[in-house]
């Protein structure tokens, strides 16, 4: 769960200069939060218990200005977040912990493997929490930049977590904007939905596993989730098609879709109910088509963002037996799953570009060196990592 949409990837270009920490500034901002938080609930005493010492990082004002330099095409969001690895990782995860996971799946009445495929795209299955002590970063945010009230409430619910006694500060790091933990929820919304699954008397996504995946259930149920009904499929959409009715909010009856010829992928009829569905296009009409029913905006209630919320999906799917999509993305150039993406680096590093730890996530010297190789090889230079140019590395250098 992230504030900004498309975190994934997310690739700084600009290097930031030791930025002046302007002390008195962080606090006199201090001082007023403290004001606030004893309004809300949060002791002077607790404020200063918790707060004693505490320093901005201002490193984190850059992830809140970074303009999104490389839009990630759907092909490539989907391809590193839904491979062949998380889909086996999945697996085991969901054998590893089957009864934990009935329990909280038939507690919220939500589905298994959706739960599981949250936990493998926020975490990594626990993974990936991001390093980051919450208090440094909240605290900063909500005292320079721009989008300080907000990150307020944020900081504010993070003290009350930590006065609760649920997770030792020690504990609560994260990512730079304050995502914390196995699902990594906002702290607003930890106070809103995080519930003890694990029986211990406290809420840990830090630690516990149980509490985590309840957690997660508990979410999607909150959120709307009917239990026993798809997300949503693929379809096919009959030649000459008006795509105008598309979008997910745009919901009409099946039989509305099933009388403007629209058919399952498969080549099922559609059900025979009058259930509302949107058509979702999520690289335009000549690519994989989707009708979306309300289970999709239970996920998409996760993280607002429709590609999200189609990998989220389509890793249920894929942790059920399902295979990919039946209609290819519309592109030549189809992205790359986390294994090719080490394979490429691994590659870059051979040909002598400060590629640093082969880690699969394709940072600003990762960029740098496929763009350099773009332009040896005569290909458009963008910095996209594309089947094409691991292809292209793959093959042995002729005539050198
Ligand atoms: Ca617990």
């Amino acid at each position: 769960m992230k504030p900004v949409c498309f975190a994934f990837s997310l690739t700084l270009i600009s290097s930031v200069a030791a930025a002046q920490v302007p002390a008195e500034r962080f606090s006199s901002c201090m001082t007023t939060l403290r004001g606030d938080a004893a309004s809300k609930g949060v002791s002077g005493a607790s404020f200063d218990r918790l707060t004693s010492g505490l320093t901005p990082d201002m490193s984190v004002l850059e992830f809140l200005d970074y303009q999104p330099e490389f839009r990630t095409p759907i092909w490539d969001y989907l391809a590193g977040l839904v491979d062949d690895e998380r889909v086996a990782d999945a697996l085991a995860m969901r054998e590893k912990w089957a009864t934990t996971l009935a329990s909280a799946a038939n507690r919220y009445q939500v589905d298994a493997d959706t739960v599981v495929a949250v936990w493998g795209v926020e975490s990594n299955f626990g993974r990936n929490f991001g390093k980051r002590p919450l208090l440094t970063s909240l605290g900063t945010l909500s005292c320079f930049g721009r989008r300080q009230a907000y990150f307020r409430g944020e900081f504010i619910s993070t003290l009350k977590i930590l006065d609760s006694g649920d997770i030792t500060p020690e504990r609560l790091v994260g990512s730079w904007a304050g995502a914390f933990g196995h699902t990594q929820f906002m702290p607003s919304t930890f106070l809103r939905l995080a519930v003890d699954g694990d029986g211990d008397g406290k809420r840990d996504l830090m630690d516990s596993v149980p509490d985590a995946l309840a957690s997660t259930a508990n979410f999607l149920h909150r959120a709307g989730w009917r239990q026993g009904e798809p997300w949503g499929y693929e379809v096919s959409l009959p030649a000459g098609f008006d795509s105008s009715v598309a979008g997910r909010s745009n919901k009409r009856p099946l039989s509305y879709w099933n009388g403007r010829g629209v058919r399952r992928a498969d080549g099922q009829a559609l059900a025979a109910s009058d259930a509302a569905a949107g058509l979702l296009l999520p690289a335009g009409p000549r690519g994989p088509a989707f009708l979306v029913f309300r289970n999709f905006d239970a996920i998409y209630g996760y993280n607002a963002a429709e590609s999200y919320a189609l990998a989220i999906a389509h890793l249920a799917d894929r942790i059920k037996g399902s295979k990919g999509f039946v209609t290819p993305w519309p592109t030549d150039d189809p992205g790359l799953s986390r294994q090719e993406r080490r394979e490429l680096q691994t590659l870059l590093a051979s040909r002598g570009y400060p590629i640093g730890e082969i880690d699969g996530m394709i940072g600003a010297n990762s960029r740098q060196a496929i763009q350099a190789e773009q332009k040896r090889l005569g290909m458009a230079v963008d910095g996209r990592p594309g089947q094409q140019l691991l292809t292209a590395l793959r093959a042995p250098p002729a005539g050198r």
